[in-house]
């Protein structure tokens, strides 16, 4: 790891576009690249859920133009750094809403927020200036397609459903026991479908991704893979 940094630390900088289906890993690759390369993350999936958090709070019909334009007005989203996990977290509006955002009812939302032309254009113009100094890890679903398309590394993950079932029903029942397999599996289907099949930038794998399917190895190996293509481009 140390010859790696130090490999990696001396070069130009590049950026780093992790895009797939929901719960395959991708915010897991992503953290573990960032930290081993001393690059910035960015979830870009937080910021769709944060979104959705301002609008059902606020009761913002999101079918009305007019009614999300001011919502996203209202909207300041920034990422910082929790110095006692050096995890980088979710803030809106000046609040912490990191937890929040990661609940079932948020997720059953996020998709049809996420699919409205004018909160893409807001987000995307966002997570576009973020990476104007490079050096960035950026994971979501049409990162390597749309916000970077000109990336050095764009990856495209992928695992089997039974899998990406069981790991986010891990996630979720750990904060909520009541949640049931059943809830996860529709969830995650249901925003695969409408994330791939919206009208504007929908979940694809760009041309030029390379296809990572981590359903039978682990945390370690994934990281090992990707370290390998990194140090290609860089090398
Ligand atoms: O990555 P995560 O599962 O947290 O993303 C939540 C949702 O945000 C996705 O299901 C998708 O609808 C939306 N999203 C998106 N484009 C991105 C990242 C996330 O549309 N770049």
């Amino acid at each position: 790891m140390a010859f790696f940094m130090h490999f990696c630390g001396a070069m130009e900088k590049i950026i780093i576009t992790i895009d797939g289906w929901s719960s395959c890993g991708k915010s897991t690759l992503a953290k573990q690249l960032a930290r081993e390369l001393h690059y910035v993350y960015i979830d870009s999936g937080a910021m769709y859920r944060a979104i959705t958090l301002h609008f059902l709070r606020n009761h913002v019909d999101w079918t009305n133009a007019e009614a999300v334009g001011h919502a996203l007005e209202e909207i300041r989203l920034e990422f910082v750094t929790n110095h006692k996990n050096g995890q980088t977290e979710m803030w809106l509006n000046g609040e912490n809403v990191e937890y929040v955002i990661r609940d079932l009812v948020i997720a059953e939302k996020v998709s049809e927020v996420a699919a409205i032309r004018a909160v893409r254009e807001f987000a995307v113009s966002r997570q576009q200036e973020m990476g104007k100094k490079k050096g960035i890890v950026m994971d979501g679903r049409d990162i390597g397609t749309v916000v970077f398309p000109h990336a050095e590394l764009k990856i495209f993950m992928t695992a089997d459903e039974e899998v990406r079932v069981q790991r986010r029903f891990r996630e979720l029942y750990e904060k909520n026991p009541n949640v049931t397999l059943e809830e996860v599996k529709h969830n995650l289907s249901m925003r695969d479908y409408i994330d791939s099949h919206r009208e504007v930038s929908p979940l694809r794998k760009a041309e030029d991704a390379i296809v990572l399917d981590n359903s039978h190895i682990s945390m370690k190996e994934q990281l090992e893979i990707a370290k390998k293509w990194v140090k290609e481009i860089l090398g």
